[in-house]
């Protein structure tokens, strides 16, 4: 029988929650009247995460559990849940319980009305630093304002996405993935459903400001030119700025209007010019990074072992 809904898990260290979760995904989803199979990814936590999860694989035939051989990131691991999804509608949500599983029973109803992709807007964050909301807002308007793809304000990557866009994502083999971007130029028949993001149920936050650094580059580079166009504006800009001041150099020179020896404007001036050059340059090889990534062809992920998929014939590659 084909599975109605996969639902896809990624954790990192996450011992204290992993239980609490499947226990209320489980209700949820017993009360969903869809066929389901809960995928949980492990990408490399060094806890206990993947001992408790093996545990309920081997007491509930509906629980898979997907091994990386090393911590490969979130977004890698939403990608490698897609993979092995066989549902016909697949929802991803992350391990803390932030977000609400219920909602996921609006998002079914939804997609049975024919919707195609049900994001989750938050409408309220609770529990989160000011920080991280305040330069979470920035980012999605900035964002918005950098790219054409149109990725809807506020939204994680909770939502629930039909098989058909599934099988497109599963298509895009770039490696520096930043799904809900990718969802959103996908397009097809798009909707939300409202909630209010709730505290972390147990545990610390897996983004630390370099994790959080990363993904907003990568959010940035994957879907807009913008940064580089921005690097030849100023360029342009700093250089007509020089050659004018160039002139105005020459022209004191010739009216021999006092010239005094200025040591600390020409420092200032070249550390200035050091500074936009170097930034641009960082600019450049973020993009170019990006491209060698690419060009190496090397797989997503590595899965190091798979547990609670061999007695499901949905799964024939798996
Ligand atoms: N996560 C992951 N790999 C990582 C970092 C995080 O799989 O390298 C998972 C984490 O276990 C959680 C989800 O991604 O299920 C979101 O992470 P978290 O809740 O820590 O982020 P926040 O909600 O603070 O943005
Ligand atoms: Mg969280």
């Amino acid at each position: 029988m084909p599975i109605g809904c996969s639902v896809i898990v990624p954790m990192f260290n996450e011992e204290e929650v992993i239980e609490h979760t499947y226990n209320r995904l489980k209700r949820v989803m017993d009360c969903s009247e869809e066929d389901y199979e809960l995928i949980f990814v492990n990408d490399g936590s060094v806890d206990r995460t993947a001992e408790i999860v093996e545990a309920i694989c081997r007491r509930d035939p509906k629980v898979r559990l997907i091994q990386f051989s090393r911590n490969f990131g979130h977004q890698i691991a939403i990608s490698a849940g897609m993979d092995y999804a066989a549902g016909q509608s697949i929802v991803i949500i992350d391990a803390d319980l932030q977000d609400p599983p219920e909602v996921i029973l609006e998002m079914l109803d939804k997609w049975r009305e024919g919707y195609e992709v049900v994001y989750g807007k938050r409408m309220k964050r609770k529990g989160e630093t000011v920080f991280k909301k305040v330069t979470a807002k920035m980012f999605y308007r900035l964002l918005g304002k950098m790219t054409q793809v149109d990725i809807p304000l506020d939204t994680g990557d909770f939502r629930l996405i039909d098989r058909k866009v599934c099988d497109v994502l599963k298509g895009l083999k770039e490696k520096n993935r930043f799904v809900r971007g990718l969802v959103g130029w996908a397009g097809f028949r798009q909707t939300r459903v409202e909630y209010v993001r709730e505290e972390r149920f147990a545990g610390v936050t897996k983004y630390p400001l370099r994790k959080m650094l990363r993904f907003a580059a990568d959010g940035i580079t994957s879907f807009s030119h913008k940064p580089l166009k921005i690097a030849s504006y100023v360029g342009f800009v700093l250089s007509f700025s020089s050659f004018v001041y160039l002139f105005v150099v020459l022209l004191q020179k010739w009216l021999e209007l006092g010239m005094v020896p200025g040591w600390a404007s020409i420092v200032a001036i070249n550390l200035f010019f050091n500074g936009i050059v170097l930034m641009l340059l960082g600019v450049m090889g973020e993009y170019i990074g990006r491209i060698y990534d690419e060009t190496k062809d090397r797989p997503l992920y590595i899965v190091r072992e798979k547990v609670g998929f061999e007695y499901d014939d949905n799964h024939v590659s798996g």
